[in-house]
């Protein structure tokens, strides 16, 4: 019930006054969002000697002797030779890439489902949402959704998000695994999303919103969705990786964890097995 929802709002909102204040923010970004991270590590891999080859697909890695050749789509240098690999691509596309190397790893990652979102943001007047200032955002519940799933009240989240003529940015997502996403993201045009997202925020919070500006961003297959037995599956992956193919490591969202803080944690794991690998080579 909608109602309810307005008042269980405002009921989080007058608890949280309250609420001893918390010493540190609950959701942390880069100031300047999450491009950041990745042109911080750009810049360390440069500095390092380190090379990156960016709008080059990854076609195909098949083994070469001891090492492994990796076939990929550039035009001035086509083939590399490593030893050793970690593959971060999303399974479907590991699965395709991993094919010659280990047939049972590419049918398993190949079976990965995933859910498509649309993020639509929009820029609001400070007037019309004022009284949701302090609050971070809310999750719609299954039986009230249509086809937004969560808001965040991105101004109060971000510092960066925090426009000077006091308006307020609010960050919508529409679709989840089971939901119909396909006409979201392949039919529905960005004014019908626009549209879509200020009449059900404004039934949610029972408040007239309008849009002054509006992004919208449609993330097909965007998030592996774990089932059950997903971490027995994975350790299979592995293991099988480990016997077929020595010295390839596979990391991701796919894999173990989706949200940004597992995926760098995988990364460094992965990082130590190379390094141990290529060690264990030069023995
Ligand atoms: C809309 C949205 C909001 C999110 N919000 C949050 C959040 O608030 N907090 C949080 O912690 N997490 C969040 N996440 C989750 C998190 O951002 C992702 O799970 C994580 O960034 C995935 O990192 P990854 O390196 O595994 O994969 P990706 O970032 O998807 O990188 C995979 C890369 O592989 C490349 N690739 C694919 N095929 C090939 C090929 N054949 N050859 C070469 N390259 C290839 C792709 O181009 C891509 O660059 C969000 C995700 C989405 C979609």
């Amino acid at each position: 019930d909608l109602a309810v929802g307005r008042s269980a709002l405002i009921t989080a909102r007058k608890r949280k006054k309250s609420a001893p204040p918390l010493k540190t923010p609950i959701f942390e970004t880069p100031r300047g969002g999450l491009t950041m991270l990745t042109r911080a590590l750009e810049q360390a891999i440069r500095s390092m000697g380190g090379t990156i080859a960016t709008d080059t697909k990854v076609e195909k890695v098949s083994r070469r002797y001891k090492a492994y050749l990796i076939v990929t789509d550039s035009q001035t240098n086509p083939e590399i030779i490593a030893d050793s690999m970690i593959v971060t691509s999303p399974a479907r596309a590991s699965a395709t890439l991993l094919s010659d190397l280990d047939e049972q790893v590419s049918t398993s990652l190949a079976t990965t489902d995933h859910a498509s979102v649309v993020m639509v943001t929009v820029k609001t007047q400070e007037t019309e949402i004022a009284s949701f200032r302090g609050l971070s955002g809310y999750l719609v519940a299954k039986p009230d959704q249509d086809r937004v799933t969560a808001v965040s009240f991105g101004s109060n989240k971000w510092a960066h998000w925090q426009p000077n003529d006091g308006s307020m940015i609010l960050r919508v997502s529409l679709g989840r695994d089971g939901a119909t996403t396909h006409d979201l993201i392949h039919e529905w045009e960005d004014e019908r999303l626009v549209t879509q997202v200020i009449d059900e925020v404004s039934r949610h919070t029972q408040t007239a919103i309008t849009a002054d500006i509006s992004r919208v961003t449609r993330w097909p297959d965007a998030f592996p969705q774990y089932r059950p037995g997903h971490l027995a599956h994975i350790e299979k992956i592995e293991r099988s990786l480990a016997d077929s193919s020595p010295g390839v490591f596979i990391a991701g969202a796919s894999m173990r964890g989706i949200g940004i803080p597992a995926c760098v944690a995988q990364g460094e794991n992965s990082a130590k097995s190379v390094a141990e690998f290529l060690a264990h080579l030069r023995d």
